[in-house]
């Protein structure tokens, strides 16, 4: 008798699914996190069954605004050794999303201000002002 992995009872079921060398009912293939069914790709750690958004969301790099992780298919923006989410690069005075090629200034490594508003403050620019930079793709 085959046991599944998932939920521990006996398999009768006529088709079965091998995942992480183990037998399971096809509707045990389940991601823990948000219970979608697995059917074409899964992704595992530790013993766990993640669908790829949860997966690169627990266990992918980070995202340096939200801190919360960035799957594949999330666009981001780089700027130095950072990776944003695309609605996590916005202007931190007026919100409007900061795109390729635009100039910003950086405030304490993970602000960012637009040039408008940056030439628009006088604040700002007695600030802790680290350094201009430009915007780069994630490629
Ligand atoms: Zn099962
Ligand atoms: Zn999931
Ligand atoms: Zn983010
Ligand atoms: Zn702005």
């Amino acid at each position: 008798m085959v046991h599944c992995a998932g939920c521990e009872r006996p398999i009768l079921d006529r088709f079965l699914l091998n995942v992480l060398d183990r037998a399971w009912h096809i509707k045990c293939v389940q991601c823990c996190e948000c219970k979608c069914n697995l059917t074409e790709k899964c992704f595992s750690r530790e013993g766990k069954l993640y669908c790829k958004n949860d997966f690169f969301r627990k266990f992918g790099t980070k995202c340096a605004g939200c801190a919360q992780g960035i799957s594949p298919s999330d666009l981001v923006r780089k700027a130095r050794s950072k990776v944003f989410h695309l609605n996590c690069f916005t202007c931190m005075v007026c919100n409007k999303q900061l795109s390729t090629g635009e100039e910003l200034y950086i405030i304490d490594e993970n602000k960012f201000v637009c040039k408008e508003d940056y030439l628009s403050s006088t604040s700002l620019k007695e600030g802790s002002l680290n350094s201009v930079g430009s915007i780069g793709n994630n490629t």
